[in-house]
């Protein structure tokens, strides 16, 4: 009886709305549009977050277990084996290297360190979605600069929106969610005429999935440009986002020490530090991933043309298409494609019925289309299936 009286009495607590106010940096903050499928009764085929369709390689889980039985001690603050490892894999020192719980943490510490008040942010839209909140949470002016005709970042206006006002300019190569890519030819011309004050943040999250260029060469222009950082992650090929944790390789060593002051200590924890230590030590794994996402890639992309879809050009782990105006002369005369949200809506509802989870376009940026990551060959076979039933 009196345990009853508790709950009773909790629930009311529960239901009495509390007049907070909060601070006008929450007001302002977008929330991050997450995908779905994360709860108890998840669908079949998850293909909505650009995850790895494979677990991760069995010695990185051997590594993640022995880590286990030390969880009483905090982890090394400084994450000194993995930024060791990476100093190694990639020729660039340590102290020029950021870990972060996820790149997202990344680019958030970016956003907090570079902008304020007054400050601008240029960005290309529609890109990653976490890119507006640095603009929020700092009260900079973001800038988004519109893709081009073909979705790839149009360099020479983002160029052009740079006045002395811009601290950091941020560039998603390969783009999400749109999966295309630009040449390093091109990002290294863009980078040459950015003003040395300005911090460029080069996004290569999916980079591994780039045919257009070797993915270790980006690397090489920061011994040119100590205001450019390459960010990079080990949830997309590595198979580990459960674990959150991504890393930057700094052209000086300036940026990670500031990134690293407006976090908290410890924010890499110890299995994802000797999760992603283990994980570096197996390349020809990851190669051998990428050789079969790719090849995903290429029989997903002719069946979406079978099915009269244009899907964009991927570089990435996942493809991109709309489904308003399906007619290809359409978009070959240069017009806008007219993406509809009723289209998108009732295409993801089917999908879902028959077991599958993709990502609508209204959520990422431009209604009407949908962002679908390449699965196991099984699921990519559901997921056409599915999507032509639907359609
Ligand atoms: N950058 C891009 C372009 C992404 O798509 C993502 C994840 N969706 C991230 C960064 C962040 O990944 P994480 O925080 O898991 O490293």
């Amino acid at each position: 009886m009196v345990l009853l009286l508790g709950i009773n009495t909790l629930a009311t607590t529960y239901n009495t709305p509390v007049p907070f106010e909060f601070s006008e940096r929450i007001r302002r903050l977008p929330s991050y549009p997450a995908a779905g499928g994360y709860a108890d009764a998840a669908p079949r085929v998850r293909l909505a977050s650009n995850e790895s369709p494979w677990p991760p390689l069995p010695a990185v889980q051997e590594a993640i277990e022995r880590t286990l039985a030390t969880l009483n001690r905090y982890p090394d603050p400084r994450s000194s084996a993995l930024r060791r490892r990476l100093s190694e894999r990639y020729g660039v020192p340590p102290e020029q290297i950021a870990i972060g719980n996820g790149s997202c943490d990344i680019l958030l510490a970016a956003g907090e360190a570079l902008l304020e008040p007054g400050a601008e942010l240029v960005h290309a839209w529609p890109s990653f979605s976490i890119y507006p909140h640095l603009s929020a949470a700092s009260g900079a002016r973001a800038v988004r600069v519109p893709l081009d005709e073909r979705e790839r970042h149009d360099l020479q206006a983002m160029l052009r929106e740079i006045t002395v006002a811009t601290r950091l300019v941020v560039v998603c190569n390969p783009n999400n969610p749109t999966s295309t890519a630009l040449p390093l030819g091109e990002i290294a011309q863009f980078v040459a005429e950015v003003p040395p004050q300005v911090c460029v943040v080069i996004d290569e999250a999916y980079c591994e999935f780039n045919l257009l260029d070797d993915p270790d060469a980006s690397v090489e222009l920061l011994g040119e440009y100590p205001n450019l950082v390459l960010l990079r992650t080990f949830s997309k090929v590595y198979g580990l986002c459960g674990l959150r944790v991504g890393f930057a390789l700094c052209g000086s060593p300036e940026l990670p020490r500031a990134f690293d002051q407006v976090r908290q200590p410890f924010f890499c924890n110890a299995v994802a530090q000797a999760a992603a230590t283990e994980a570096l030590a197996h390349q020809d794994a990851v190669t051998e991933r990428v050789t079969r996402t790719i090849a995903e890639r290429i029989s997903v992309e002719e069946r979406l043309r079978a099915l009269g879809l244009d899907p964009a050009e991927s570089q990435a782990n996942f493809c991109w298409f709309g489904l308003g105006d399906r007619s290809r002369e359409t978009r070959a005369s240069g017009a806008n494609p007219r993406f509809g949200q009723r289209e998108e809506r009732e295409v993801m509802r089917g999908l879902l019925e028959r077991g599958v989870l993709v990502r609508g376009g209204g959520a990422l940026g431009r209604e009407g289309a949908l962002r679908v990551t390449y699965g196991t060959p099984e699921e990519n076979a559901i997921f056409l299936d599915a999507l032509a039933e639907a359609l």
